[in-house]
């Protein structure tokens, strides 16, 4: 039995945890803050320096230890490991995995952290054995990766998957934090979901969520206890982002066919409704039959998918097999 060290590095915090190819974790999962510069740049020196106590203590127990899988919130090649653009923590052109390489003397095997969760439920969770599927994750933003022919689609600049970032209105949208304006995203994450509910306690509409929000800003939390309740501008807010979600994954599919998409994400967790609610009404805008019939929504299968991709990912590019 081999062993990797995963890490997922967030916009706010890395965890990390030892696995081994059975996809078990050995131990608890770290978490840290991600530290930061005065100018909002994520320090890597520092990240390194959170990494190197597990790494010791592995080297310490003499287990055999193939290398380090990291998952990073942005734009990574994964064959370079090179942190392409990571806005979240202010990266351009960042050599983060060959930096971590370097310091560990250890193979590292970086990628962007949609793509490792991608990879976790396709080696141990809900899309084991399945060819087609994306990953969809509803959190503070709204976005994916995608499994085509059998591996993860990566795309001609590695950039493929962002659908979250499709155009719906860019004349009267919201901006978005890719830079533009409207993006599907803007209306269907975490904040939108806030936005909503606290336009609707500021025109008086939902005396309920004022009443839970008890005076502070509305967060998705509130909109969430206010919809189980049965408030109907709750419920209104809530219809409004599956009616978009199915939307916009209708889309994926239709251009895609695929057997199966994941749901995961803050919003998710929160409210994991969200999955029976778009299962039913996606078919109402799939075109085949076939895939009104086959196409399988399901829920994320780990609490951190990115750390398990992370180990899964290592494994792999070391070419020892996974154990499902
Ligand atoms: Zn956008």
């Amino acid at each position: 039995m081999n062993y990797c060290i995963a890490v997922d590095i967030g916009g706010t915090k890395i965890a990390l945890g030892l696995f081994d190819q059975t996809g078990r974790l050995h131990g608890q999962v770290r978490t840290f803050p991600v530290p930061f510069d005065d100018y909002g740049v994520a320090d890597p020196q520092g990240l390194l320096q959170l990494m190197r106590p597990l790494l010791e203590e592995v080297r310490h127990n003499n287990l055999p230890l193939c290398g380090l899988g990291l998952s990073i919130c942005g734009n990574i090649d994964p064959n370079t490991g090179e942190a392409v653009l990571v806005p979240n923590l202010h990266w351009r052109n960042l050599p983060f995995g060959q930096m971590a390489n370097e310091a560990f003397g250890l193979s590292t095997f970086a990628a962007t952290d949609v793509r490792q969760a991608l990879l976790a439920e396709h080696m141990w969770g809900a899309a084991r054995g399945l060819d087609y599927f994306a990953w969809c994750t509803i959190g503070t933003g709204y976005g994916g990766y995608l499994f085509l022919d059998g591996k993860p689609y990566d795309g001609y600049h590695k950039f493929a998957g962002p659908f979250g970032h499709a155009t719906f209105d860019e004349i009267n949208g919201y901006p978005c934090g890719c830079g533009r304006r409207g993006c599907v995203e803007t209306y269907v994450a975490g904040p939108a979901i806030a936005r909503a509910g606290q336009a609707a306690v500021e025109a008086g509409c939902s005396p309920m969520m004022a009443d839970l929000a008890a005076g502070e800003p509305l967060t998705t939390h509130v909109v969430f206890q206010a919809y189980r309740a049965g408030d109907a501008e709750a419920t209104r807010i809530i219809d409004q982002a599956v009616r978009l979600i199915c939307i916009s994954l209708s889309s994926v599919n239709n251009l895609l066919d695929l057997q199966m998409i994941v749901l995961g994400g803050g919003v998710v967790k929160g409210l994991p409704e969200l999955v029976d609610l778009i299962d039913d009404k996606i078919r109402a805008y799939l075109l085949s039959e076939e895939a009104k019939r086959d196409l399988r929504i399901v829920q994320e299968s780990f609490s951190n998918a990115s750390l398990f991709g992370s180990a899964a990912h290592a494994f792999i590019q070391c070419g020892l097999p996974i154990i499902s």
